[in-house]
């Protein structure tokens, strides 16, 4: 595994649209690992591929010591409002109040490939909802 470079503010990957993942291949379950690497190097709970780089819709997460990949997650339900501070790894020294559902489900696929639904609330919710942005080139200042 390796630690990947993180893009930061200003990289235009970080604001392109990614493209669902078609197909589940042993290069991107490297690339999957090499994420999860790369997010605890930086002492970080959530990296998205285009933090790195990278074009494919899938985020990688560890939140309260449960991890998860989600790849082409949906937003299936959303309900509750809660405010607290948020940072980003692409984002270095900025933090800010950001209002986000309380409640989420998301629907995803797994490293494996396979159908899942996260149901979460709290700074889950609030990761999850953070990385799902990343993927569709949206960041935690554009709430500010
Ligand atoms: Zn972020």
């Amino acid at each position: 595994m390796s630690v990947l470079d993180i893009h930061v503010l200003g990289s235009p990957v970080l604001r392109q649209e990614t493209t669902p993942v078609a197909e589940i291949t042993p290069e991107l379950q490297r690339l999957i690992d090499d994420m999860f690497e790369t997010m605890y190097a930086a002492k970080g709970i959530g990296l998205a591929a285009p933090q790195i780089g990278r074009r494919e819709r899938m985020s990688v997460i560890d939140v309260d010591d449960q991890r998860f990949v989600i790849i082409n997650p949906e937003i299936v339900l959303a309900e509750g409002k809660q405010k607290a501070e948020e940072g980003c790894l692409s984002i270095p020294e900025i933090y800010g109040d950001v209002e986000r559902a309380t409640h989420v489900v998301v629907r995803a696929t797994d490293r494996e490939g396979k159908p899942f639904e996260l149901d979460a609330t709290e700074l889950l919710a609030r990761c999850l909802q953070h990385e799902i942005d990343h993927l569709h080139g949206r960041l935690f200042i554009d709430y500010l």
